[in-house]
């Protein structure tokens, strides 16, 4: 095996073990977008992945939801092998939180409802239920305020903070956010870094794409370095900062930093 193709392997072994990908492949078509994809994330870990655009970091979020198959390998969930389709994977996809950059709320529904659509429907929460955990959910992230508003009165930071509770109310297991702040203007970064930050120091298990390097050096256990679908390097946030060693990813760096 050549030097491009072994992984730098950092803290791996995790002792008790939430996400389980193992050896995942994927194509879309002819183009191999996951090469040989194979890491575990621990409960309570927060992974950070990063790596040049195209880099297959999207697609992993996706298909660690089942929003896109894969080809080969398997990726379990707390012990659960994700299945396909069907109704079970419509529950294991329940215990998944996903924040995208495009916030993704319901447009015409109140941002409590927005809070309280999924929790009612799928937990089967009572109303009053699903709004109290709601406005818990929406004081934790600091838009409580907002509550009766719709989602295009709110800023694009408030907004995705919504989505963040949004995804909270449903009480994953874990939460992937895939370059949350990419589409927010400068000033509202900080204000969904800053209750990212607190989820993570709450224990709840995170796997973020994002570029917000100051973010990865405060709350991550674990970068993940990905280029051309591979993963090339993987290192506590100090060692892959400090001390990369995969070319591409001291080129990336280089660039970034
Ligand atoms: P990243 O998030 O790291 O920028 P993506 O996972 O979005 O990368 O994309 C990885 C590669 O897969 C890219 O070359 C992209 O163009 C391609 N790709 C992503 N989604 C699709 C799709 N639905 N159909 C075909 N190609 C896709
Ligand atoms: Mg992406």
């Amino acid at each position: 095996m050549d030097a491009k193709n072994t992984p730098v392997r950092g803290t791996g072994g995790a002792a008790d073990p939430l996400v389980v990908i193992d050896h995942v492949d994927k194509h879309f078509g002819d183009l191999h977008v996951l090469k040989d994809i194979d890491t575990t994330v621990a409960r309570g870990e927060v992974v950070v992945v990063i790596g040049p655009s195209g880099s297959g970091k999207s697609t992993l979020c996706r298909a660690i939801n089942r929003l896109e198959t894969i080809d080969s390998g398997t990726i379990s969930i707390d012990g659960k092998v994700l299945p396909s389709e069907g109704r079970e994977l419509a529950t294991l996809r329940a215990d998944v939180g996903m924040v995208f950059q495009s916030f993704n709320l319901f447009a015409h529904k109140t941002v409590l409802e927005n809070v309280t659509l999924a929790p009612m429907k799928v937990r089967k929460l009572s109303k009053k239920a699903a709004e109290t955990r709601g406005m818990a959910l929406l004081e934790r992230v600091g838009v409580a305020d907002q509550a009766k508003k719709l989602p295009a009165q709110l800023s694009g930071g408030q907004q995705q903070r919504v989505a963040i509770a949004r995804s909270l109310a449903m009480e994953p297991k874990l939460i992937l956010l895939d370059e949350p702040t990419s589409a927010l203007d400068p000033e509202m970064i900080n204000e969904v870094l800053d209750v990212m930050v607190g989820l993570a120091k709450d224990g709840m298990t995170m796997i973020v794409v994002t570029h917000e390097m100051g973010f990865a050096r405060k709350a991550a256990d674990r970068v993940i370095f990905m280029a051309d679908g591979r993963i090339e390097e993987e290192a506590a946030p100090e060692q892959f900062f400090g001390a990369p060693r995969s070319p591409r990813a001291k080129d990336f760096l280089s660039k970034i930093l």
